[in-house]
């Protein structure tokens, strides 16, 4: 965060500048008209001299328009390349989280950051900050001025002000506190509906809607409540501002008129004219120091952000090359939080076997492929890959080897292709349509009338239909380890059949590791893998080759 600060601290130089100098002008102004006020009538050359002081007020209001519309556009232009920086340092960072910080946050909160908190961030840069180094300078030269005019009225406008003010940090206090209440009501409304909104299903088969009406109904009647109290004080707090303030101005004319006659109506005028004025940039004052906190917790959770480790540069490390395929794992133990997941993993891979993990649900088998391709890091053991230490050589050089189908296909809302090729211009259209054609789904493709060029979208698509995109798209990646979590669980029996002879095919040239319950892949494997308890429980070598 400070570094973007600094890269824009001339700006900040030059907006407070004018800052200040808009503040002087708007302070100075009021003078001419006290000059003119207390113009001594009798003098020879009153034309003259009205004629300067006009001259002089319209100069200062022009300059003062003018250096006012250019502060506006600097600070504007300012704030609005601090949040875009902001932004995109925001977006960068997500995208560069580790696997395991992913897990730390969910969707939405990130969603959340990146608009809502960056937005609040933008408040506490150009309204916060802004208003309150603009106001404070501008009240302090006002009372400043005050004093220079007359130092009895000022210590009377002054006491006026303060008064004035502490009622008004009463109500904005009171305001803030039922606004964070709404808010918080707002946050459970939509965290009700959008739980009841997502599960339609469940309400409609069961019956719920009569009492999601009712929570409904209750949530809106409290927020209604708050509201209606909002709108009181609200209302009430400027009446109380303007009574508090016009017995400010009684006792200074009072003083004025009864108690030291001598002071000038150019003075009276000038100390009016400042409390009046002081109000609005008070007010505007509290509003943005309760504002403050909101800011700062925003900044906070953006700073937590900024500061999560990032993964690791993919191509740091030794390159290694042509990593064939021939693995070892040696008592490697994995977790994600405090308990291990993966306990004393040990095991042999020779290249070009289709080796198979097995075991019951949540055994550890979909965490162990992850670990293969570095997606999470080990907590100890080795894993190594033609005698390479996976952990010492670089990212880049240890994916480029392998392609994988995780459990959940993941589809971009883009055209078929892309969401095929991902990006890799070497693949060709044929290549994709022979795959295609093999196992025997153009049924299933027939439906996109532009072919390839169909925009997909993963909310359209069966879970099977899903399954076959993410086994082409792994299929046409060539490489020397192929890596797939039950790519089959959702596809048809005789479509599974044909993946599976093509599995059977690759397997030929490369390393296949598959992820799988049925009976015909654990049969086809050359080893078999079987997790307990997040651990090794037997290892069923079937042919050969593969025999360690
Ligand atoms: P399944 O057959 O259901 O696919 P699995 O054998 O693939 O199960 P994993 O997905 O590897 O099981 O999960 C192993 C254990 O680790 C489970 O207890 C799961 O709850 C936990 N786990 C998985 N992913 C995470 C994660 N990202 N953060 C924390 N715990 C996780
Ligand atoms: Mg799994």
């Amino acid at each position: 965060m400070k570094d973007v600060i600094k890269s824009h601290i001339g700006s900040f130089i030059v907006t407070a500048v004018l800052v200040f100098t808009c503040n002087l002008l708007s302070v100075i102004h009021p003078f001419i008209v006290k000059e003119a006020v207390d113009i001594d009538f009798k003098a020879n050359n009153i034309e003259q001299i009205l004629i300067q002081l006009f001259l002089a007020y319209l100069f200062i209001h022009i300059i003062l328009a003018i250096m006012k519309n250019i502060r506006n556009i600097k600070v504007n232009k300012l704030m609005a390349r601090i949040l875009s920086d902001i932004r995109e340092k925001l977006f960068c960072k997500v995208l560069k989280f580790k696997m395991k910080t992913y897990n730390k946050y969910n969707s939405s909160e990130i969603y959340t950051r990146l608009t809502l908190d960056a937005d609040n961030l933008f408040q506490l840069f150009f309204g916060t900050i802004q208003i309150l180094v603009n106001n404070v300078i501008y009240i302090a030269l006002m009372v400043l001025m005050m004093f220079f005019a007359d130092i009895n009225l000022a210590l009377i406008g002054c006491i006026a002000i303060i008064v004035v003010a502490f009622s008004s940090f009463k109500f904005t206090r009171k305001l803030k506190f039922l606004d964070n209440k709404l808010l918080e009501k707002r946050d459970e409304e939509n965290k009700e509906f959008s739980e009841m909104y997502n599960k339609n299903k469940l309400t409609y088969l069961y019956k719920m809607q009569k009492n999601n009406i009712k929570t409904t109904s209750k949530l809106f009647d409290e927020e209604l409540k708050i509201r209606k109290r909002y709108i009181f004080v609200h209302h009430f707090m400027y009446p109380v501002a303007l009574i508090l303030e016009a017995l400010g101005i009684y006792a200074i004319l009072y003083y004025a008129l009864n108690i030291d006659t001598n002071i000038s109506l150019g003075s009276i005028y000038l100390v009016l004219f400042y409390v009046k004025e002081c109000r609005n940039p008070l007010s505007e004052m509290f509003d943005q120091l309760e504002e403050m906190q909101t800011c700062l917790n925003s900044l906070r959770r953006i700073n937590a952000i900024l500061n999560e480790e990032d993964d690791e540069d993919i191509y740091v490390g030794e390159d290694a090359e042509n990593l064939n395929g021939d693995i070892e794992f040696k008592n490697v133990y994995m977790n994600y939080g405090k308990e291990p997941v993966l306990k004393d993993i040990s095991f042999v891979i020779k290249k070009g076997s289709k080796v198979t993990i097995a075991g019951r649900t949540g055994v550890g088998k979909s965490t162990l492929t992850n670990i293969f391709m570095r997606l999470y890091d080990i907590q100890s053991g080795e894993i190594l890959m033609n005698g390479y230490d996976i952990s010492k050589i670089s990212i880049k050089s240890l994916r480029d080897n392998i392609s994988y189908i995780s459990q959940n296909p993941y589809i971009f809302e883009d055209t078929l292709r892309n969401n095929i090729t991902l990006g890799d211009n070497n693949i060709s259209d044929e290549q994709i349509l022979n795959i295609i054609e093999y196992i025997e789904v153009k049924d299933i493709f027939s439906r996109f009338i532009n072919g390839l060029d169909d925009i997909i979208r993963g909310t359209e698509l069966s879970y099977g239909e899903l399954q076959v995109i993410s086994f082409i798209r792994a299929i046409v990646h060539k490489a020397n380890i192929y890596i797939f979590d039950e790519p089959t669980s959702n596809i048809d029996l005789k479509t599974e059949r044909l993946i599976q002879n093509l599995i059977d095919k690759i397997s030929k040239r490369s390393t296949v590791i598959i992820v799988a319950h049925r009976k015909s892949t654990l049969e086809s494997s050359d080893k078999i893998i079987y997790l307990k308890d997040g651990q090794v429980d037997m290892i069923v070598n079937k042919k050969a080759e593969a025999l360690i």
